[in-house]
C-alpha cells in the first residue's frame, strides 16, 4: 500500500528526495520526538508529503482501501471537502475544509483520529508529547465546532480519556493505564 501510494504520489508530480541524509525527513536527520516516515516526497522545499506504513500508526483499523467509503452513518474516513462534517475557514480566512473543487482527499473523521491517538499515546513512550500535542488541538476543535463530533462514537475508555483531557482535570493516561474494569 505504501509503495503503491509513493507511485501515485510520484506520477501526481510530487517530488522524490534528492538530499539524501541532509533531508530533515531522513531517519538521520528527522526530529527524535517524532515519528519518521517510512517514506516521503517533497511539495516545495522542505515541504513534504510523509507516509506511514498502516501497522506503525493505524494498526488497529482494517487494511486501508485505497478509496475508503466516505458516506457511512459513522466514517472511518471523511472528506476533507465535507461542509456538513468539517467548519469552513475562520473569521480571518486561515483552517477549516478545503475547496471542494480540487481533488478529493479523504482523512481520518474525527473519532477515529481521537482514537488513533489514544492508543499511540498508550503505545509510545518516545512521542507521548507528539500525540498529546494532536489530541489538545483536536479537543480544542471539536469544542469550536460542535457539530463535527460525537463524542459517544468513541470507546468508552477513549471517550473518558477524552472528558478528562477537555476538561482539564487531569491526563487521558490516567485513564488510558487503568484497568478497564476500573473505569
Ligand atoms: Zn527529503
Amino acid at each position: 500500500m505504501l509503495q503503491h501510494a509513493y507511485e501515485i504520489l510520484h506520477r501526481a508530480d510530487f517530488a522524490p528526495c534528492t538530499l539524501g541524509d541532509s533531508c530533515l525527513q531522513s531517519p538521520k536527520c528527522h526530529p527524535r520526538f517524532t515519528p519518521a516516515p517510512n517514506a516521503h516526497l517533497h511539495v516545495i522545499d522542505s515541504y513534504c508529503v510523509m507516509l506511514f506504513n498502516q501497522s506503525e500508526l493505524l494498526g488497529h483499523m482494517p487494511t486501508l482501501a485505497v478509496t475508503p467509503r466516505t458516506d457511512a452513518d459513522k466514517p472511518d474516513f471523511i472528506l476533507a471537502s465535507d461542509s456538513k462534517r468539517l467548519p469552513g475557514p475562520d473569521v480571518i480566512g486561515n483552517g477549516g475544509r478545503i475547496w471542494s473543487d480540487l481533488h478529493p482527499v479523504r482523512v481520518l473523521s474525527v473519532w477515529r483520529f481521537v482514537e488513533a491517538c489514544m492508543l499511540l499515546l498508550q503505545r509510545s513512550r518516545l512521542y507521548r508529547s507528539y500525540w498529546m500535542s494532536h489530541l489538545c488541538y483536536i479537543a480544542l476543535y471539536v469544542d469550536e465546532n460542535k457539530d463535527v463530533f460525537d463524542d459517544n462514537d468513541l470507546k468508552p475508555v477513549h471517550k473518558a480519556a477524552f472528558d478528562v483531557l477537555r476538561s482539564g482535570k487531569g491526563h487521558p493516561l490516567d485513564i488510558l493505564e487503568t484497568p478497564q474494569s476500573e473505569v
